[in-house]
């Protein structure tokens, strides 16, 4: 655990030489979902099979229980205004926590029918939010309560910040999973899971290339590929590269899918996610325990 392995010199400089991996807390079920809130100067994340929302606190370095039953939250973001973006498995909603502490539902049918289980969220910067919607949340109790997918269909969405319509905007995924903007506003990445269901579906990132609207535009191009394991959720950093869960790793490309750094964790890792007053720590959730590690770099978010 904790080898990071330079494939490409080019991206030694993106790693500290002496900084290593610290394994902040285990005790979980499936981690997912790491956000850094830095008015709190914490991390939250969720533990979806246990249903609760957990919060790393870096002032003490502890780990406690921020929200017992949530629903079954996944992925989560921070908006504009510092407010807590929430996919809820067991709601089957994009939901956001207000400053006075209400639940305001943002995002729960499209077409009249209900989301599958929303996945992976991210808030653009003209304020839109992105999710993604496969059906793990509904595939079985495990993460969220079994039912049958009524879109019949898993897709990336996109909820308008003035009007709250909701579009789909990558329809041609099996599963689309993580999701990130790139800093320079050109394309979107989404990771597709598909292979969970589809033995045959490669695993992939694919990068969509955005229009003058800033809506993507389909078929996009095929970004890296994984052949053992799954890409789930990623970051990019401030100069473009894309740091990402790849199977038992994280894997850091360059803007061109160069493949330049791996960093070996030892179990399956979820997502990740930077923070710290600097945005310089990468938090990473895997399987059972949470993950970080200082890099040379900033987080692009
Ligand atoms: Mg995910």
């Amino acid at each position: 655990m904790g080898t990071v392995l330079i494939h490409d010199p080019r991206f030694a400089r993106l790693v500290i030489g002496h900084a290593h991996l610290e394994k902040l807390w285990t005790g979980g079920r499936w981690l997912e979902g790491p956000v850094y809130m830095p008015a709190a100067r914490h991390l939250l994340f969720s533990d979806i099979p246990n249903d609760r929302l957990m919060r790393f606190d870096e002032g003490s370095g502890q780990v406690s229980v921020f929200w017992p039953g949530c629903g079954f939250h996944n992925g989560h973001a921070r908006d504009h205004q510092g407010r807590l973006i929430s996919c809820e498995h067991r709601a089957r909603v994009v939901s956001r926590i207000e400053h006075d502490g209400s639940r305001r539902v943002l995002a729960s049918r499209w077409q009249g029918k209900r989301f599958n289980s929303p996945n992976d969220v991210i808030v653009a910067p003209d304020g839109a939010i992105w999710f993604s919607d496969p059906t793990y949340g509904i595939d079985g109790d495990y993460e969220g309560d079994r039912a049958e997918s009524e879109i019949g269909a898993s897709h990336v969405y996109r909820r308008d910040p003035d009007s709250g319509a909701i579009e789909a905007v990558i329809t041609d995924r099996v599963k689309p999973n993580g999701l990130a903007l790139s800093p320079d506003g050109q394309f979107l990445m989404v990771a597709d899971t598909g292979r969970s269901h589809q033995p045959d579906w490669p695993v992939t990132l694919t990068r969509y290339r955005l229009d003058a609207k800033g809506l993507p535009i389909q078929p996009g191009e095929t970004f890296s590929t994984l052949a053992e394991g799954f890409y789930d959720g990623f970051r990019f950093d401030a100069e473009g590269h894309l740091w990402t869960s790849a199977g038992r790793s994280v894997h850091c490309y360059g803007p061109d899918g160069t493949l330049g750094i791996t960093i070996e964790i030892g179990e399956i890792v979820g997502n990740l996610c930077f923070g710290g007053p600097k945005r310089n720590r990468l938090f990473i959730c895997a399987q059972t325990s949470l993950y970080a590690l200082f890099v040379n770099v900033q987080g692009a978010t």
